[in-house]
């Protein structure tokens, strides 16, 4: 029989605390969105007709109902990857091979992360296959989805492997500021990916053209020169290949920022309605949201590590976690499994955040451009991309990065002179 301590006793506690947070949030949102179903609201009735708006609904309570299902099976997996010997048979099997402290641990570490990727395969397909399909956003192929994934994970072990040994490396040198070095690595490392993301990784998966629309490349290039926004060029994403939903975003860093707009995006929306979310886009650029995150994102990575290098040297934290030998990287998969039920506590907060630069993106767009513009655009992108419009306000305090539409809508039409 096996004796559970303390921190395997509180292990399962926050395990079930954050597993009941996020169900209940779930059903909270699920049962506000059905509530909702059968009525367009006041502020969109215009152009949002009742059976867009019902689509909308049962499209958001299909993905509540797998997440639902994916956190539970996680939660599960979870147990039986710690505390069910998962991982001790694993180091187990591969420290039977006497291979260098930094083999093993990249073997280790690797070989979970593709266990993991398979067992959460079927949600993927479930996704894109079932859930996009039915409600006719799925683009993908059969052969589409097996190239991605091919790619990625080409892309992970290319990327990943000299990084991970690195820092194992920095680990092992057992040096008592070893969590500052790793943190300098991983911060330039971020930035790197950041600086090479537009020229070299994104084009390994979509096409980009630029901009050919001389209408709308003139009223874009008018903005920017407005806004003093130095950009590398004007692109045109081609997102149809995979999906319907449309997007547009500003990616890279220093001079090499660029501006996407998505195939699917530039579809529906007239040139005004470009420039509005342009302008948006813009915003984020003013407000320097950009370099806050990357400060925010520095802060955390420093506190967690701080609180990885206290965690590597106590026993008690592998023992209660079901690792009977401790090493540099099973602290490090350990921290990575378990951190999430801690840092979930922080979500509300970056949620509430990133919402805020929302707000401040879109008072931006609405001096640069108009409000009923952009408001009018959102509209369309909404109703496009089946987003629900009766939010559960909990739901979304906790978890959406950008107000929800009507709280979005009614800010921006209290803008209107
Ligand atoms: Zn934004």
């Amino acid at each position: 029989m096996v004796i559970m301590d303390t921190f395997s006793i509180l292990f399962i506690l926050a395990l079930l605390l954050s597993l009941f947070i996020q169900l209940w949030l779930s059903s909270r949102q699920s049962s506000t969105v059905l509530s909702n179903r059968a009525t367009v609201p006041e502020a969109f009735s215009q152009q949002i007709t009742l059976q867009q708006h019902k689509k909308a609904a049962d499209y958001t309570m299909a993905k509540l109902a797998i997440n639902k299902i994916e956190l539970a099976y996680g939660a599960i997996l979870l147990v039986v990857w710690t505390l069910g010997g998962g991982l001790e048979f694993i180091d187990t099997f591969i420290r039977s091979y006497g291979y260098s402290n930094i083999t093993t641990g990249l073997v280790v570490i690797f070989g979970i992360m593709l266990i993991s990727a398979v067992i959460d395969l079927p949600f993927t397909l479930y996704r894109t296959f079932k859930i996009e399909q039915r409600f006719g956003f799925n683009r993908m192929t059969a052969i589409q989805f097996i190239k991605d994934m091919l790619l990625q994970t080409a892309l992970t072990l290319v990327l990943a492997v000299p990084l991970v040994a690195g820092i194992l490396w920095l680990m092992q040198d057992a040096s008592p500021l070893w969590w500052v070095y790793v943190w300098a690595v991983l911060l330039s490392f971020g930035l790197l990916i950041s600086w090479i993301f537009p020229t070299f990784i994104a084009p390994l998966f979509n096409k980009f053209m630029p901009l050919e629309n001389e209408e709308l490349r003139e009223r874009i290039t008018t903005l920017m020169n407005r806004c003093g926004f130095a950009s590398n060029g004007i692109f045109v994403m081609d997102g149809s290949k995979r999906s319907s939903h449309g997007n547009a975003y500003f990616t890279g860093l220093g001079k090499n920022k660029r501006i996407v707009f998505f195939d699917t995006l530039l579809e529906t929306l007239e040139p005004t309605e470009v420039e509005a979310v342009l302008a948006h886009e813009l915003g984020h650029f003013k407000h320097h949201h950009v370099r806050k995150g990357l400060i925010l994102n520095a802060v955390i990575t420093l506190v967690g590590l701080a609180i990885l290098a206290w965690l590597i040297k106590q026993d008690a934290f592998y023992h209660a976690l079901g690792v009977s030998n401790a090493s540099t990287y099973m602290a490090l998969i350990l921290f990575s499994m378990v951190m999430p039920l801690f840092s979930i506590y922080l979500q509300p907060v970056m949620s509430y955040l990133s919402r805020k630069h929302e707000f401040e993106a879109d008072d931006f767009a609405a001096e640069q451009s108009q409000p009923q513009t952009l408001i009018k655009a959102l509209v369309k992108l909404y109703r496009d991309n089946a987003n629900t419009l009766t939010p559960d306000p909990l739901y979304s305090a906790f978890h959406d990065s950008h107000p929800p539409a009507p709280v979005r809508v009614a800010h921006l039409s209290a803008k209107i002179s």
